[in-house]
């Protein structure tokens, strides 16, 4: 008889979560799950896959009004909420049932309830009450928007609200600066609604190379966005007229939705992990080591949960490095350095390696940087202003390179290819052998030329 129930208990079937009980049943392992909400997590229920969407839909808004140039009369072009809310919420359920089948298919047991630690081998599900030990025990359990708690907070809406509106806001406020207020932003005005983004700094995307952040303002503004920096909101009121929303420079917002998009926390709040001995921070996270192991020797954790680089691809990464290090004798640590990642505004911005702040700071002026700024030839004939961006900088004599960031149509897709050559350690060399593809906006990196 095993002593325990299971080989491996998942606690959350995200990304991470569902990757590490898939490859770990795969090898023959007892693997166990338990799900709270959906299968699929942050990622597919409420985050990047319906945020994509959405992103979609609101270019598609967009592509009508440039089809104009390009000889096209549209008439009568209208948008339905309804139609898009609900057709994103139709492909959600398909993949959410497609993560559990998965599972089922690879023999990983799935548990629709809440688990919480009894101790370091033991876990609760809190519906049923069933008691259910483990050798080792995973938690993936994610992240969850966060919001200061001021007064009126509860008119507000948080991402997990925002893709299952019953209507679309005639106005919205988006309260924030980063990833998700910015991405929000841009399908709120792409959608049609009257959109202002309040952030308490001077510039979008905190962290990121100040060239894009500028450019980033831009797009926001040219999307139709009206932008309120250095302000902070200190209350919101109901009125009939709608929301009011007052902020710390004394002046007021009057509008229909207030999305607070101010941050997400690991959601290990009531997990009892304490219970288990694990060690978290200040933010909740669990502390773990570069192998993923917690404090407790038999609980390793992944994710969002964990507040490395919150990236769905990182949390599978982190998943596939700790089943070579837990099942397979082959520790393996997830490097965490060079991630390329995006982030979906209308232009996307696509980002890997250092910003020009970092490369200074870790290489003095030991450092190259080469950028330009054009209009593409789509949005000549689409009459729109909007210029797309390039960074590449390099270190030392040998022109490493090390961060390459872009603003413009398919940044995204592009830096993923990008974002082998930063791994690979290429130079900027490796890039002027390389010939264009002409013409696209991507072949301007094999081009560049060095900032003056
Ligand atoms: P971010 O950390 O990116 O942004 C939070 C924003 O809220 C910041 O602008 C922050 O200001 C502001 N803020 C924080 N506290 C307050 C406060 N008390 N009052 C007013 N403003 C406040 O978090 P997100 O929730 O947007 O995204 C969470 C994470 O999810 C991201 O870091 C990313 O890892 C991931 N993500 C990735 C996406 C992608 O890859 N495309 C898309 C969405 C999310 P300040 O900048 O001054 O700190």
């Amino acid at each position: 008889m095993p002593q325990y129930d299971y080989d491996l208990f998942v606690i959350g079937a995200g990304s991470g979560g569902v990757r590490s009980a898939r490859v770990a049943a795969q090898l023959g392992k007892r693997v166990g799950v338990a799900e709270e909400s959906r299968p699929g997590g942050t990622c597919v229920v409420r985050g990047c896959v319906p945020k994509k969407f959405l992103v979609y839909g609101a270019d598609y808004g967009a592509a009508i009004k440039d089809a104009k140039g390009f000889g096209w009369n549209v008439k009568d072009a209208t948008f339905s909420w309804p139609v898009l809310r609900d057709a994103v919420q139709a492909e959600v359920t398909r993949l959410s049932g497609v993560y559990s089948n998965i599972l089922d298919k690879n023999g990983a047991d799935l548990f629709r309830e809440r688990a919480e630690f009894v101790d370091k081998h033991t876990v609760r599900l809190t519906t049923s009450g069933r008691e259910i030990t483990a050798e080792t025990i995973l938690v993936a359990v994610g992240g969850r928007p966060w919001a200061p708690n001021l007064k009126g907070a509860e008119y507000a809406i948080t991402s997990d609200d925002a893709f299952t509106l019953e209507t679309l806001p005639e106005r919205a406020l988006i309260i924030g600066g980063g990833y998700i207020a910015s991405e929000f932003a841009g399908i709120f005005a792409g959608l049609g609604v009257e959109t202002i983004q309040a952030y308490r700094g001077p510039s979008l995307l905190k962290g990121f190379d100040d060239d894009v952040r500028a450019q980033v303002d831009v797009i926001q503004k040219n999307n139709g966005i009206e932008l309120k920096f250095n302000v902070s909101p200190t209350e919101i009121k109901k009125t009939t007229g709608g929301l009011i929303v007052s902020f710390d420079d004394g002046s007021k917002i009057g509008t229909d939705l207030v999305f607070m998009a101010t941050g997400r926390n690991p959601h290990t709040a009531g997990l009892g992990l304490e219970k288990a001995g694990v060690k978290t921070d200040k933010s909740g996270a669990v502390i773990v080591d570069e192998y993923s192991q917690s404090s407790v020797k038999n609980i390793y954790a992944v994710g969002d949960v964990t507040n490395r680089v919150n990236l769905t691809p990182v949390a599978i990464r982190e998943g596939i490095a700790f089943v070579e290090t837990r099942f397979k004798d082959n520790p393996t640590a997830y490097d965490h350095s060079d991630i390329a990642s995006a982030v979906f505004t209308r232009p996307p911005v696509g980002v890997v390696g250092l910003s020009e702040t970092q490369a200074r700071e870790a290489y003095g002026d030991n450092i190259t940087v080469y950028a330009t700024s054009f209009k593409p030839m789509k949005n000549v004939l689409a009459g729109k202003d909007q210029k797309c961006f390039m960074k590449l900088i390099t270190e030392g004599k040998k022109e490493r390179v090390i961060g390459i960031h872009l603003v413009g149509d398919d940044s995204a897709e592009i830096i993923q290819a990008l974002g082998i050559c930063v791994k690979a350690g290429l130079t900027k060399a490796d890039f002027d052998r390389t010939c264009a593809v002409h013409p696209t906006l991507a072949e301007e990196i094999v081009t560049l030329t060095a900032r003056t």
